[in-house]
């Protein structure tokens, strides 16, 4: 078991755990919610977090982290990770996104809730029980009705070093809020006309106390709950009261919400002295976002990648989603690995993309089977093989599936008079330090024969369309003597004879600069132009065997995985998932 590199968040959790924080815990909220039916009683040994995505997008790499983080602290110390859906904003959301986002979150390899077969929580679940904790707040003098415009109470907030002004509503008598707010409930006012915001200090240094907002007018059809509400609550609101009624012990966010943590407390305060909420409460703990360069993390912006046909959907894999970078080629573990790698920190950092690739060849290394591909075929003629080796005859080679793995077995395929080789792989002027293929030079197919380059032919612009050598006899790999010749070059390929015509799709960074979204730009125009490339490639039989999903490393070339979608048998397709060292900035 790999020591867990630790963080402040563990630290935290001992100490809860030794101290016994939540061994006094009850069930939160009052008998008779659903969500008590739901939840059990709160064992007061276990920590509880959770992972609340708003159901409007796909997951993404910066999720995958917030996913990681929180299901790994539950296994870690035996605790229980609820995935909850965070539904209070019904324009924005649709089923389509629950059900990828629980996908996403399986496929990770992390159950909810304790039991595999558990549903996940929904925010709109206890919707009723947040109408109710809103009545209780109005008739406790904590919450009035304010009817200024939106535009009013933003200028009434007033800004830093200055204070707001009370709302002329600001005043009102419980009475007169509850009936105000019964009618918002009841659909007597227009969407936008009134709005019910928490009492709490309109001198505050923190803004977010200056009486936020609860609960608006929005005649809304959600999701889950169809059309009974035209009230839905705030996020700020409706976030800690999930948390509460789920017993969650340790409720982590980014940073960004580090400044409404005080609204977070005050709110727990007072449903638990309104008696609608038991005691200890959840506490909120930030850490900071991962920030990737080269892409953008941010459901709204990679929906506008996919919404305006820049990339070929959600799981394109350029995209730094869950589904993307799985079709991509990535594992869990390679990602769970990065998650572990980059750690949990307070302060907000950029990690760079080279490193989540590098946690990607390094889990695929110890365990993808190798195969030769030619990605940009050039035909290799050995003008000797009829009388060395006779005519038309095929001689058989193998290459271990595993170089660190021989009980994998091995690959079969043919060597004969043509093979394709890497375009790259000849020069006829070789620069300096040139080891490959070039007239005069000797050079082993590897896994076959040493060779002696001798010529090439070109069309008439100039391009090679042929490359010509001579077998040097005796010199197959894996015979007696065959090193008996020296080379300083070894070169991948696949015998015309066997070779199979394949689909490569070459993946670059979708973006070309490190921080596409920095400082409010317009990341749209920073898109690489040639993030895709397509190719037809020659690859050894191995491959016909191929399943959709499945990795390779195809040698000296990186690592490759059958397209998810749109691989078949009839029609190979491979995606390039990650090169065999860091190439970028070459
Ligand atoms: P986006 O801005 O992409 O829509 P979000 O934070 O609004 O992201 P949510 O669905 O609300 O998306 O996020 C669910 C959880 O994932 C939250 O707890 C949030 O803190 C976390 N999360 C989102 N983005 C990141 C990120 N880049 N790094 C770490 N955690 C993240
Ligand atoms: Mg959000
Ligand atoms: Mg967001």
């Amino acid at each position: 078991e790999p020591v867990k590199p630790s963080n402040f968040l563990r630290q935290i959790i001992e100490h809860d755990l030794a101290a016994g924080t939540y061994a006094t815990r009850r069930w939160a909220g009052s008998p008779g919610d659903a969500a008590h039916h739901a939840q059990g009683q709160p064992d007061p040994a276990k920590i509880r977090t959770r992972f609340p995505p708003e159901p409007n997008g796909y997951l993404h790499i910066g999720h995958a982290k917030s996913i990681c983080l929180n299901f790994g602290l539950a296994r870690d110390f035996g605790g229980v990770c609820h995935l909850r859906f965070d539904d209070t904003n019904p324009e924005k959301e649709k089923l389509e996104y629950v059900t990828t986002i629980m996908n996403s979150v399986r496929w990770l390899g992390f159950e909810w809730n304790g039991s595999p077969t558990a549903t996940p929580y929904q925010a709109s679940d206890y919707f009723d029980f947040m109408y109710r904790a809103a009545e209780y707040l109005i008739e406790a003098g904590h919450a009035y009705v304010d009817e200024q415009t939106v535009e009013q109470i933003r200028i009434n907030r007033g800004d830093f070093g200055k204070p707001g002004v009370d709302s002329p509503f600001r005043a009102r008598t419980p009475a007169e809020n509850l009936a105000r707010f019964r009618e918002m409930r009841d659909g007597q006012h227009e969407d936008g006309a009134m709005v019910l915001r928490a009492k709490i200090d309109m001198a505050s240094p923190n803004i977010n106390l200056r009486d936020p907002a609860i609960y608006r007018i929005r005649r809304a059809t959600h999701h889950n709950t169809g059309d009974k509400w035209c009230i839905y609550p705030m996020y700020t609101f409706a976030h800690p009261i999930e948390d509460a009624l789920e017993n969650i012990t340790h409720s982590i966010c980014t940073l960004e919400f580090e400044d409404q943590r005080p609204f977070y407390d005050w709110l727990m305060e007072r449903l638990i002295e309104g008696g609608l909420l038991s005691s200890p409460p959840p506490h909120q703990y930030e850490f900071a976002r991962l920030n990737l360069t080269y892409v953008v993390t941010s459901k709204r912006k990679l929906a506008q990648l996919v919404y305006d046909h820049k990339v070929k959907g959600w799981d394109d894999p350029r995209m730094p989603t869950i589904v993307g970078l799985r079709r991509r080629g990535y594992t869990p573990e390679a990602i769970q690995l990065f998650t572990e790698r980059i750690g949990v920190t307070k302060s907000d950092s950029w990690i760079d993309y080279s490193t989540l690739e590098g946690c990607l060849r390094e889990t695929l290394d110890v365990c993808a089977p190798r195969a030769m591909a030619v990605l940009d075929p050039v035909k290799l003629v050995l003008t000797n093989w009829d009388d060395v080796m006779g005519a038309g005859k095929l001689d058989d080679c193998s290459a271990p599936l595993h170089p660190h793995h021989p009980e994998l077995g091995k690959r079969a395929f043919k060597i004969g008079k043509e093979v394709w080789i890497d375009r790259t792989d000849f020069e006829e002027t070789p620069p300096k330090g040139f080891f490959r293929l070039f007239p005069g030079n000797k050079v082993r197919l590897k896994y076959g024969h040493v060779m002696e380059c001798t010529g090439c032919t070109k069309d008439a612009d100039g391009r090679v369309t042929e490359v010509q050598a001579t077998l040097v006899p005796d010199t197959k790999s894996g015979t007696p003597g065959s090193d008996a010749v020296k080379v300083k070059g070894v070169i991948t390929w696949v015998a015309v004879a066997d070779g199979l015509p394949v689909e490569v799709r070459l993946y670059d960074r979708l973006f070309l600069e490190a921080q596409p979204d920095a400082g409010g730009k317009d990341f749209i125009e920073a898109l690489n132009p040639n993030s895709l490339k397509v190719v037809t490639a020659f690859v050894e039989p191995s491959l016909a065997s191929a399943r959709a999903d499945q990795k390779f490393q195809f040698e000296r070339h990186g690592y490759f995985v059958a397209d998810g979608v749109d691989h078949t048998k009839a029609k190979p397709v491979f995606n390039l998932a990650v090169g065999l060292e860091d190439s970028w900035g070459r």
